[in-house]
């Protein structure tokens, strides 16, 4: 079985090192072609259900694990079916119904979307795939830390943002599997998703009662277990950023490469745009770019 996603190129950002004096290189899974890092796990997980017999996608995201799951099923040619809440990104529904996917809207928040999705998987003997609680998720995006190793020397940290979590706990097995243990992982989400943040500091898991942040890409109301797991194991700095810094990064970052990413992934460059304390210890950082396609070029303008 052929992956779906692409080898990514890490770059050494100049304007980003300059402005942190720091050495900044970038791994751009913004150039994944479904535009986001969830090409790799979301797509392992669509091959192994295939290879285990089912013969549809189904996923309850409308956001980029949706997206990912309806182009995967676009490459391999069968039917994907994804379930998304009514105030999904009309941009991002019209991206999905173009790959050939079935989009149905339920209710106004994710919990409801999911429900039907579950429905639907227990008629059709299939499983939903979940978006960022799955080992064989983790599995798939581990592999950026495998491709990190060929590319470039240890960095002393790996910076990431985190929604429910699958991004650093993929991040966390790649650095695992290679002995980089002293890694550490600045983790950044924003404020009204910070869910991780709250954990950290609670010592246990916590639920938040609502998302109040607008980057809904971050927006899990718990992370997943293995998520405050990593904390454990891990030097994990977690950093709760504002929405309105995370947009803005998102135009810095256009000024100085060119590339568009949404707020998800902002979050993550916020920090190395105002000399943030959390980079004081650090000279060699790798920023996993993970992309997104929830944001068009009227939105930083
Ligand atoms: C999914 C996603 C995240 C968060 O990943 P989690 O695995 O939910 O922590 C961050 N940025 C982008 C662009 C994403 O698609």
């Amino acid at each position: 079985m052929c992956a779906l996603y692409i080898h990514t190129p890490v770059i050494r950002s100049i304007p980003m090192s300059e402005r942190t004096g720091k050495n900044i290189q970038l791994k751009l899974e913004n150039l994944q072609p479904s535009g986001s890092f969830k090409m790799r796990g979301i797509s392992l997980m669509c091959q192994h259900l295939l290879s285990n017999g089912q013969q549809q996608l189904i996923s309850s995201s409308g956001g980029n694990a949706g997206y990912t799951a309806a182009y995967t099923g676009h490459m391999l040619g069968v039917p994907a079916t994804i379930f998304v809440p009514e105030t999904t990104n009309e941009h991002v529904v019209q991206m999905m119904r173009k790959v050939g996917a079935d989009v149905r809207k339920h209710g106004r928040f994710w919990e409801e979307a999911h429900t039907a999705a579950l429905a639907f998987a227990r008629e059709n003997h299939a499983e939903v795939i979940h978006p960022f609680d799955n080992p064989v998720v983790w599995q798939g995006h581990a592999t950026m830390i495998d491709e990190v190793v060929k590319q470039t020397s240890k960095p002393d940290a790996i910076l990431l943002t985190v929604g429910g979590g699958g991004l650093m706990a993929g991040v966390a097995m790649g650095l695992k599997r290679h002995g980089w243990t002293d890694v550490d992982i600045i983790a950044i989400e924003t404020l009204g998703a910070d869910s991780l943040s709250q954990a950290i500091k609670a010592g246990h898991a916590v639920r938040l009662e609502a998302i109040t942040s607008s980057v809904k890409t971050l927006g899990a109301n718990q992370v997943c277990d293995e998520a405050f797991r990593v904390t454990k194991e891990f030097d994990v700095h977690s950093v709760v950023v504002t929405d309105a810094e995370a947009i803005q990064a998102c135009k810095v970052f256009m000024e100085d490469h060119r590339m568009l990413v949404e707020p998800a992934c902002g979050a993550a460059l916020s920090v190395l745009n105002n000399h943030h304390p959390v980079l004081d210890n650090y000279s060699n950082i790798m920023v996993m770019v993970c992309g997104g396609i929830s944001f068009s070029v009227k939105d930083v303008v």
